[in-house]
């Protein structure tokens, strides 16, 4: 399970990264230039089946939410689209935050968890 991360240079929260050549997820600071691979490398294609059926607390028009950080570096496991916003939140029956992300795809809304 993920939590939110924090840089260790400058403490802003790092933001998750897939590194494409490697197919690795890291996690960037947006601050300065520290970014750190993610603790488990499958925990972005892992997850992915779980989100079939997940249900949080999470209205569906949070992708149309200005005020939520987006995100070209992943890509919506349904229709392809490569910009999601990412937010926290608390998963039904689970403790601590998880970091989700909702496809910008305005067809789509895909939702995943990180
Ligand atoms: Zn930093
Ligand atoms: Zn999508």
């Amino acid at each position: 399970m993920s939590t939110m991360k924090f840089c260790r240079e400058c403490n802003n929260i790092l933001y998750p990264k897939e590194d494409k050549e490697q197919k690795i997820l890291l996690y960037a600071c947006r601050n300065c230039d520290h970014q750190e691979v993610a603790d488990n490398n499958c925990v972005y294609r892992n997850e992915i089946h779980h989100a079939v059926g997940e249900r949080t607390q999470v209205l569906q028009d949070v992708a149309a939410d200005p005020t939520l950080p987006r995100t070209k570096s992943v890509r919506c496991s349904q229709c392809n689209h490569g910009e999601a916003v990412f937010f926290q939140a608390t998963a039904r029956g689970e403790e601590g935050m998880t970091l989700f992300f909702v496809c910008c795809n305005p067809n789509c809304g895909f939702r995943w968890r990180d």
